[in-house]
């Protein structure tokens, strides 16, 4: 399932990229680098409608295209959505955006391609009351979630992209919930499977410890994962 893909360096007019070679292998997490828009189609800035002349000059956001002046895009961030080897000059809100994401790129990411154990509740699927424990990781090109372990066979790989919804729970952690259950998060992965666009789920349970704090981190990680996928989508879909 781990595709190994080849790099290259490409240069676009925002800076240098690297990027896989076969598109077909991108990795779900990545945004398209934007059209600029002409400078001919703007006299002023997008934010503060400042009139660009010859003092107050012209700048695109490498995030959104969009031409603003300098003090309302004035930061340099590095942009691993778009794989800019060095920062690359944002307006402000893409920064704020930006700046949100960072955390998942910088720990989340890592999170979900190093996997965690679960215990894996088949009470919605065809073996009644069996519960069993495997690990889950996000592939390394981020486009598949893997099962191992013994009890994994039964559940194969899901390409995120297949994925319909993913529904989290939450133990509230009141006092009076049982000790037993005490912080115990869930994950409910509805997906078509590819071929007959039937649609699967499988339930990951976070365990006892010593696998349940990184158990939880990892489903905080992954309904994450899920919001900037939808994002991408919809963005996409404009
Ligand atoms: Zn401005
Ligand atoms: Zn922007």
């Amino acid at each position: 399932m781990e595709a190994v893909c080849s790099k290259k360096l490409i240069k676009s007019k925002s800076g240098l990229r690297i990027v896989v070679t076969n598109d077909k292998f991108r990795s779900p997490f990545l945004l398209c680098e934007p059209q600029w828009t002409p400078d001919s189609e703007s006299t002023n800035c997008t934010a503060c409608k400042v009139k660009f002349d010859f003092v107050t000059r012209r700048h695109h956001c490498r995030r959104c295209g969009l031409i603003y002046c300098g003090s309302c895009c004035e930061s340099k961030m590095g942009l691993p959505r778009m794989c800019f080897v060095d920062p690359v000059r944002v307006c402000n809100r893409c920064a704020f955006v930006t700046n949100k994401e960072s955390d998942f790129f910088d720990r989340q990411l890592k999170t979900l391609t190093s996997g965690a154990t679960f215990l894996l509740d088949q009470r919605l699927s065809a073996c009644p009351d069996s519960v069993n424990s495997l690990v889950c990781k996000l592939s390394q090109d981020h486009r598949y979630l893997v099962f191992e372990g013994r009890t994994a066979d039964s559940v194969s790989s899901v390409e995120l992209h297949q994925v319909k919804t993913l529904g989290v729970a939450r133990d509230p952690d009141t006092a009076d919930s049982e000790e037993e259950l005490k912080g115990i998060s869930s994950v409910e992965i509805v997906y078509t499977d590819g071929s007959q666009q039937n649609e699967q789920r499988v339930k990951l349970c976070s365990g006892p410890e010593p696998h349940r704090k990184l158990a939880n981190a990892w489903i905080d990680a992954i309904q994450q994962a899920f919001k900037l996928l939808y994002e991408c989508r919809s963005d996409n879909s404009d």
